[in-house]
């Protein structure tokens, strides 16, 4: 049996199957066999009929005694009896009127269901649509009964019952003696079964499994496909980044008088002794002969943005650029207005290159840039997708790294650039999650807030209590205070819907607010406009600002002490935290208003709650990952993180670690084992984790 033989030769999968199968990724044995079941059944011993009680979800096998059809209104109605030779039970079908040929009178059958009272008769019992299946004998040797039998989600056009004869049948075929890229003396000390035995047995579990184990995925057959995977994974992380630590940057850069100067004008208030420690590290990277390639985690207004600029002066005093690139054009913009803010005493030359830069304008800036002139070049990812041409990039900051993953990492060098890469998330990221998206990076934190903040207080309230939420504004604006109003947007780029509907926010906020000055701030107004709002929301000239989630970044005032979110069921948990951390910045007490309109789902409902537990950041990503799951933690996967195919970063934190130990030991020792050096040379490693590029 060739594994990676293609899906179509698979029994009980033909040409047309395979092609809706391939539209789902599924294109080898292989694949198929790494559809896991999401849980398993055990199904090995029969009930009794005599000995059966309500509740009990049971398999029971006997001969259908008596069989009949009929209608009731709209429904069919397919009623069996089923003998054991203990007594009948009752056994009903509903909409499955050709059930009357494979559940006829006098076959051998076994059912697994749930036992139920009989609406009708209430002493009488049944089962309503059990998992069924034909046997001979005594029903042992079955496929989907007298077993532990695999349950699995439906697979392109395959459901449930199709997909566990196939993987049945597949999976005795697998050998034994499958190539195993773990060598057995890594598989010992790992504590791990053969590859070809795991594809096996996660299908067909032998009496050596226990249910409880399987279920969990800790069998050993499930350890040893979830160790594979990680463990290949973080090889791959481990090899770029001792790839990375061998080379030698062009210049190493000096910190000199010139640049403490410099950084001493910018500073308009002391760092936090976390900024101190990091920006230390920073600097070793920047004066070291290898490149720097290191992620800065801390929380949302830790003050991660004044960190990377100093570090980016550092780089200018040596004579060469800084490129800034942020997530979306939105923040570029707000942060090119932050620096030309911050930097107004110096004298280094700001660019934005957005792409409302156009034309000629454009032709200029990239002329600026190409000759050095342009020292510090703000923009999207989209900086180093199209190659924009320095004079000497010396360092380039990412900031909001989950949209910027490994092979975006390596861009940046393919580029040519040679520069040294800093990249900082505002989004706290559990262990699990930034071992695997940044593996390969140096990661430092910003763990302390600048001094003098107040815990925020936050209130989740239905929509029906608008009504107080005013009065709390008005309250708010009387004391002298000013309010923020967020409403959703759908998307990054702001959608003419979500801006209208802020725009009539807005209108409608000042006419229940006589007397308040209220503004109004989107991303779709022009830069200047929007600079205009800002500063007079700082200067208080505006009182309460009607806003899309363009405050996320930028705006800082600290005499804002009340956020009121519209809708907050909307937004995602990193997002409402983003949100928050724009209040609470001065001494003064704040709140926060989570306003939630209809009836929460059960996922709307979590994240709200957690908001209002806690504001601790990485409690709050803890929670999001484990509400959303790994994979929409980040969004799509073409983010850069990984598609696993087996492996689940919350469930398998455990197994991470281990892999993540094993993996950096391997490739500390220098040569890998030939099978694992094989798959990697191959290229398979992108491939494997579905790691795309942007674009
Ligand atoms: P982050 O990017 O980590 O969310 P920012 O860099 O935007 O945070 O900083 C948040 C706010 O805190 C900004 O207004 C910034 O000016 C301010 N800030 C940063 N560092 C300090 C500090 N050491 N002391 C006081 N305020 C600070
Ligand atoms: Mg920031």
């Amino acid at each position: 049996m060739d594994l990676h033989a293609p899906v179509q030769y698979v029994k009980g999968i033909g040409p047309q199957k395979a092609e809706a199968l391939g539209r789902i990724g599924v294109r080898s044995a292989e694949d198929l066999l790494l559809h896991l079941p999401m849980r398993y059944e055990d199904r090995r011993s029969f009930a009794r009929v005599a000995d059966l009680r309500p509740g009990l979800r049971v398999s029971v096998s006997g001969e259908i005694a008596a069989a009949g059809l009929r209608r009731a209104r709209r429904l069919t109605i397919y009623e069996v009896r089923l003998d054991d030779g203990s007594g009948r039970l009752k056994v009903v079908f509903f909409n499955q009127p050709y059930l009357r040929e494979t559940l006829a009178r006098g076959r051998r059958v076994v059912f697994y269901g749930l036992v139920e009272k009989d609406a009708f008769a209430s002493r009488l019992l049944v089962m309503r649509s059990p998992q069924y299946e034909l046997v001979e004998g005594d029903g042992h040797g079955g496929i989907h009964t007298g077993r532990l039998v695999p349950v699995y989600e439906k697979l392109g056009p395959l459901t449930v019952k199709p997909l566990r004869r196939v993987l049945a049948h597949l999976a005795e075929q697998v050998p034994t003696d499958l190539p195993d890229p773990l060598p057995p003396d890594l598989r010992g000390r790992l504590t791990v079964i053969g590859r070809g035995e795991a594809l096996r047995r996660v299908h067909l579990p032998g009496e050596g499994d226990a249910l409880d184990l399987l279920n969990r995925f800790r069998s050993p057959a499930h350890v040893r496909l979830i160790l594979e995977e990680l463990l290949l994974f973080q090889i791959g992380l481990a090899l770029r980044r001792r790839g990375v630590r061998a080379e030698r940057k062009r210049s190493a850069f000096e910190v000199r008088d010139a640049a403490r100067e410099a950084v001493k004008r910018i500073l308009p208030f002391p760092l936090t002794g976390a900024q101190r420690r990091v920006l230390r590290e920073i600097a070793d990277d920047l004066r070291s002969v290898h490149p720097m390639n290191r992620l800065v985690q801390g929380d949302v207004g830790s003050g991660k943005t004044l960190v990377a600029l100093l570090a980016m002066v550092v780089v200018l005093e040596n004579a060469h650029q800084a490129a800034f690139m942020a997530p979306t054009e939105i923040l570029a913009e707000q942060h090119f207005l932050t620096f030309r803010r911050l930097l107004e005493r110096c004298p280094y030359r700001v660019e934005l290159l957005s792409s409302a830069v156009r034309g000629r304008e454009r032709a200029d800036a990239l002329a600026r840039i190409a000759s050095g002139e342009a020292q510090i070049v703000i923009g999207t990812h989209a900086l180093i997708q199209e190659g924009v041409a320095f004079h000497r990039l010396g360092l380039a900051v990412a900031d909001e790294q989950h949209r910027f993953g490994v092979l975006q990492r390596e861009d940046l060098r393919k580029k040519g650039y040679d520069a040294d890469v800093l990249v900082m998330t505002a989004t706290p990221i559990p262990r699990t999650l930034a071992l695997t998206a940044y593996g390969d990076l140096d990661v430092s934190i910003v763990d302390e807030k600048p001094p003098g903040r107040t815990p925020i207080r936050t209130l989740l309230r239905p929509a029906s209590d608008r009504r107080q939420v005013l009065d709390l504004v008005k309250r708010s604006v009387a004391d002298g205070r000013q309010a923020y109003v967020v409403y959703p947007l759908v998307e990054e780029s702001e959608k003419l819907e979500d801006v209208k509907a802020a725009t009539e926010a807005s209108a409608e906020w000042t006419v229940a607010l006589p007397g308040v000055r209220v503004g109004l701030l989107h991303g779709r107004m022009k830069s200047a406009e929007k600079e205009e709002t800002m500063a007079a929301f700082a200067g208080g000239g505006i009182q309460v600002l009607v806003c899309t989630t363009v405050v996320e970044v930028g705006v800082d005032v600290s005499n804002a002490t009340l956020m009121v979110i519209e809708h907050a069921e909307r937004f995602g948990l990193a997002q409402l935290h983003q949100l928050r951390g724009r209040v609470g910045r001065g001494s003064a007490s704040s709140t926060c208003v989570l306003l939630a309109y209809g009836r929460l789902s059960d996922l709307a409902r979590a994240r709200l709650d957690v908001m209002v537990a806690t504001e601790d950041g990485f409690a709050i990503a803890e929670k999001d990952l484990e509400i959303r799951g790994p994979g929409d933690f980040f969004g799509t996967r073409q983010w850069g993180m990984p598609t696993f195919r087996v492996a689940h970063l919350v469930r398998d934190r455990d197994l991470l670690e281990v892999a993540r130990a094993e993996a950096f030991r391997l490739v500390g020792e220098g040569a890998l084992p030939p099978p694992l050096a094989h798959f990697l040379d191959a290229g398979g490693w992108e491939r494997r984790f579905g790691l795309a590029r942007v674009g």
